[in-house]
């Protein structure tokens, strides 16, 4: 089941990577955060910080409970990207990913292997990825980086952090820090991963009957026959912006993304509530660094000391504010822009003809972005083609790709007549 996951605790086999990963976060950020901050200069999108942790510690790395190597990449970049662009708040991400937390997983949703752990609020999201993504991820870092300082409002996944463990007997894992496009306080009533490919893009409806949680696909959301209820004036925002992510996209030759709505129907509320319940009856028992441990109040430690500093620069009035207008264009008033696709209640609320609301509140976002038109998605392409009309099959060439994807998203904006092209 998606987005319900599984929570770790010392017994879970995963048990010492999460750690492992967790306190690598919190040492690597905080080292970062610590600094007085300056503007970015072009050694910073191919800087790497390698940490060495071990039970004793030194003056660089606390005391940890495993033995492991940690290796954080372009932390300034990651940390712009965090604060200027995103409006995360420094003090805020620390806690979310460190401190006491465990985070819970959610196995391998898809069928790359990745694993995805939530933290335990719920906001942000590890994955872990191959290393040809985490190389691809640094060879696009700076595109991707004008690219969304550019366009705040994007759809793509956010990226926040990456990094690297590696496990005593060799073992290296890559994993990103990006944003959970779904709310920790909703019930998401239906999810759909959207690619603009119908060939074997369908859940069986069977089964969605009887689990709700299910990610259904392409030809579920046609079948239904639904669509996007938007009126003319976020219909327009979203368009213009998924033309602009579908032209970044195609700039950097990749392909199978997809668009990933969650569904929120107000009048059916959060009564299934699955996840909150996960959350209360679980009791955080990471183990903290020996070095944070012993050391209370006025702790001189790097962490604590970042910490602090985190917490004076955060700003309160950032924090819980909900409500904002369309922006007409980009007012380059970085402090006080939100994100118009997440305005309402963390989404994006259905409105009519007359832009008057719905009660529908979706959550969207262009994910799985970091595969490029390789070696291993040709084979695969040929092999699908042989029997199926080659055009309508996930894996075609990126401007292929993102030229249905777009047409896609359109389509679904405007209900079911426009998607019959689509069907297989
Ligand atoms: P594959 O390559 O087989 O498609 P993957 O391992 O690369 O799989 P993704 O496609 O990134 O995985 O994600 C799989 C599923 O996990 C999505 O369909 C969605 O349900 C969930 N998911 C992924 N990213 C997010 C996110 N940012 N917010 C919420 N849910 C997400
Ligand atoms: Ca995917
Ligand atoms: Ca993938």
């Amino acid at each position: 089941a998606p987005l319900v996951g599984n929570l770790i605790g010392e017994d879970h086999v995963n048990y010492v990577l999460m750690y492992n990963m967790l306190t690598g976060i919190r040492t690597g950020v905080s080292r970062c955060q610590a600094k007085v901050k300056r503007p970015l200069t072009e050694e910073d999108f191919s800087a790497r910080h390698k940490y060495s942790f071990d039970i004793v510690g030194n003056e660089l790395t606390p005391s940890a409970k495993y033995d492991f190597k940690f290796k954080d990449y372009a932390p300034w970049v990651f940390r712009y990207l965090r604060e200027d662009i995103f409006h995360l708040d420094p003090a805020d991400y620390l806690l979310s990913l460190t401190a006491k937390y465990i985070l819970s997983e959610l196995g391998s949703p898809g069928k790359s292997g990745s694993f995805f752990y939530f933290s335990r609020d719920y906001k942000y999201i590890i994955k872990t990825i191959r290393h040809s993504e985490h190389k691809f991820l640094l060879k696009i870092l700076k595109k991707y980086y004008a690219y969304v300082k550019e366009n705040p409002h994007t759809l793509l996944s956010r990226f926040y952090g990456l990094h690297r463990v590696k496990l005593p007997r060799g073992r290296k894992i890559h994993f990103v820090i990006m944003n959970n496009l779904f709310p920790a306080h909703k019930d998401i009533h239906e999810t759909y991963d959207l690619k603009g490919s119908t060939v074997g893009r369908e859940y069986p409806e069977e089964r969605a009957a009887k689990n709700p949680r299910a990610v259904l696909k392409d030809l579920n959301w046609i079948k239904r026959g639904k669509r996007l209820e938007l009126g003319p004036e976020k219909r327009a925002l979203l368009t213009e912006q998924v033309r602009r992510d579908e032209e970044f996209l195609r700039s950097i030759h990749v392909m199978d993304y997809s668009l990933l709505v969650g569904i929120h129907h107000l009048e059916r509320g959060n009564k299934e509530n699955v996840r909150r319940n996960t959350l209360k009856v679980f009791s955080p028992n990471l183990p903290e660094t020996r070095r944070t441990k012993t050391s209370q109040s006025g702790s001189q430690s790097p962490e604590a000391i970042a910490l602090r500093r985190a917490m004076r620069t955060s700003d309160p009035k950032r924090l819980g504010k909900n409500t904002i207008r369309l922006p007409e264009s980009d007012t380059g008033d970085r402090d006080r822009q939100e994100f118009v696709f997440y305005q309402d209640e963390g989404g994006l609320r259905a409105t009519d003809d007359r832009n008057e609301e719905l009660g529908v509140i979706y959550y969207l976002g262009v994910i799985d972005i970091l595969t490029p038109w390789g070696a291993l998605k040709k084979a695969e392409g040929f092999w699908k083609g042989l029997g199926d009309d080659r055009h309508k099959i996930s894996p075609v060439p990126p401007d292929e790709y993102a030229e249905r994807f777009f047409a896609f998203i359109k389509a679904i904006m405007r209900g079911s007549d426009g998607l019959e092209k689509f069907l297989p």
